[in-house]
């Protein structure tokens, strides 16, 4: 049985949109309180019922969320830039190696606007581009979009 399981966090921080005209609203400082969600997929341990302990999902992600709350993010090195998406794909590359099960990272900035990063799809070969048609095998094209509406 594969099942998904996912905790959710918050942290509030600072940041503002440097590549983004002057006159935007987010290239001011502004700041939010983050939510971010944590998915884990993959099969559910037969005896213990679970996929994994939810503690171990909080502790994987306090030293992240250190780095995160009550920060400005443009000083958090590889935030210098710090939108939605690439703090989920920032967040996703600390956690991946400490998790992996890890499915998908959501960070939302308000209530109603969240990225998603479900990492890089790596394609037969190791590459992540896509392969010339000649090496698609028959059916490729069908697992490429259910594994991206997944
Ligand atoms: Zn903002």
């Amino acid at each position: 049985m594969n099942v998904e399981l996912r905790k959710s966090f918050q942290f509030e921080a600072a940041h503002l949109l440097p590549h983004l005209p002057k006159s935007h609203k987010c290239r001011r400082l502004h700041g939010h309180s983050f939510k971010v969600d944590i998915a884990l997929s993959g099969p559910c341990n037969p005896k213990l019922g679970w996929l994994v302990d939810y503690a171990s999902i909080s502790a994987a992600f306090e030293p992240v969320w250190k780095k995160l709350d009550h920060r400005y993010l443009n000083d958090v090195p590889g935030l210098e830039n710090p939108t939605s998406e690439i703090i989920a794909a920032w967040i996703w590359k600390k956690l991946k190696p400490r998790l992996p099960l890890l499915a998908e990272i959501a960070v939302a900035e308000t209530c109603t606007a969240r990225a998603i990063y479900r990492g890089e799809r790596v394609y037969p070969g190791g590459s992540h581009k896509l392969p010339p048609a000649r090496l698609r095998r028959p059916g490729w094209d069908f697992a490429e979009k259910a594994s991206r509406v997944a």
